[in-house]
């Protein structure tokens, strides 16, 4: 179903720097067409499509063999109205501030589809993790809270783990910090170690966020899991997690990939087996008891439920038409470019968008947040019940506004996320 979006225009974002990103393009086409079937002040819509703060740092460090190198580094604020902004940071090869911006801007309206008190931001860090040694990434970390100090704070910005970074990557932001101002700070971060006011349950979130949705969605289609198959992108932390919860629920996992290669087994992969073959050789690629397919043909592979759980921007108008599934789950953020989100729709895919999909993980950030400000810790029995609930409450209320308007998961999603975050702005005013 193709949705006739109204001919209003908005201005264009004043700052050049990110216009020639196609993640940064693709993210402000999602917020014209929201802005086009939603009622709202222009001028608010042309404050969204631009962050509120970007800093672009240089990160010289000591390489282990006594090379000094520098690297790129960047934090996007994408708005500071709903509360301290939130959102990941990010190590990889193609992290640009066009990327983190456009991840900034998806953050707040993941946080406003949960009702969370925070705005969005994202930061990254253009390396490849894999090649650089323990010492040169705690120094990279270190260099980079240093560097970033003046726009960070636990009311004001705080970091979690993303794409190529981890507990330990938080855990070094939270010692940094906490040597800066005198005191531990536990609250600077989330997704840090469970024994520095980590969150139990806070790794395996997302992944079981994603999961809840594929539950509701199966049970609307009138589908079993025990009857269903299932294709995950991605074996990272998110991936996995899919995995083991879809298993729990009968469900099959015929195919998984990652970024060195994919395998499939119609029979079902033992995803047990296949963590511990990930453990000792960091990739999918050759695990015995499946065969080696690609990664094109991981996408086209025939099953009830795709998870793209790894990168942005893999479901294109060119591999669109080839997906053979009845629903999609986006783990990964920006996994569906907007050309392919009409081919998926035309194909009557059902699709549960990225910032609702995965917005598990920022969920139970914010339950980090609250334990280590309050003191006051939960066990993981509460955190997964709260969980459940808040995925619930927010997968309902998007379905119900994409019922009622007639909309796709996705533009429900976002009118949800942007209609929240632009009334706080209306009702605050402008400043001065
Ligand atoms: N990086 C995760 C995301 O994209 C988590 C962000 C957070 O917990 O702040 O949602």
């Amino acid at each position: 179903m193709s949705v006739a979006v109204p001919a209003k225009t908005f201005a264009q974002p004043p700052v050049p720097i990110f216009s020639t990103s196609p993640v940064y393009q693709m993210a402000c086409k999602q917020l014209q067409t929201v802005a086009g079937v939603m009622d709202c002040d222009p001028g608010i819509i042309e404050r969204l499509s631009v962050p509120k703060r970007s800093l672009v740092v240089s990160i010289p460090i000591r390489m282990d063999n006594g090379e000094t190198r520098c690297f790129a580094g960047y934090r996007v604020q994408h708005s500071l109205t709903s509360g301290a902004s939130k959102g990941g940071l990010r190590y990889a090869p193609s992290v640009d501030l066009g990327e983190v911006a456009a991840l900034s801007m998806w953050m707040s309206w993941k946080c406003g589809i949960m009702n969370l008190p925070f705005s969005g931001a994202k930061g990254g860090i253009a390396c490849d993790p894999t090649r650089m040694s323990r010492g040169e990434l705690e120094r990279l970390t270190r260099r980079y809270t240093e560097e970033v100090l003046p726009i960070i704070g636990p009311r004001v910005d705080v970091m979690a783990p993303d794409l190529g970074t981890d507990e330990q990557t938080m855990a070094w932001i939270m010692d940094t910090y906490s040597m800066k101002v005198g005191y531990a700070c536990p609250e600077i971060v989330t997704g840090k170690p469970v024994e520095i006011g980590g969150c139990v349950g806070r790794r395996e979130a997302t992944g079981r966020g994603v999961v809840y949705c594929i539950m509701d969605a199966l049970h609307e289609m009138n589908i079993r899991p025990e009857e269903s198959t299932a294709v995950v992108q991605g074996f990272g932390n998110v991936g996995s997690v899919v995995c083991q919860e879809l298993v729990q629920h009968g469900v099959k996992i015929i195919a998984i990939g990652d970024r060195d290669g994919a395998i499939l087994n119609k029979k079902g992969i033992d995803i047990v087996a296949l963590a511990k073959h990930v453990q000792t050789t960091r990739t999918v690629k050759g695990f015995k008891e499946a065969e080696a397919i690609s990664n094109e043909q991981l996408l086209s592979t025939p099953c009830t439920i795709l998870a793209p759980c790894a990168m942005e921007r893999v479901i294109t108008a060119e591999n669109a038409g080839k997906v053979r599934c009845k629903l999609i789950a986006e783990g990964a953020n920006g996994p569906t470019t907007p050309e392919a989100d009409l081919i998926l729709q035309e194909n009557k895919i059902f699709v549960i968008p990225d910032v609702l999909c995965n917005a598990g993980g920022v969920t139970v950030s914010y339950f980090e947040w609250v334990q280590d400000m309050a003191q006051f810790f939960w066990d993981e029995s509460q955190v997964n019940e709260k969980l459940k609930e808040l995925m619930r409450k927010s997968y309902h209320k998007v379905r119900a506004l994409s019922l009622q308007k007639n909309l796709p998961m996705r533009l429900a999603a976002l009118t949800l996320g942007v209609q929240k975050v632009a009334n706080e702005k209306a009702t605050r005013g402008l400043f001065p």
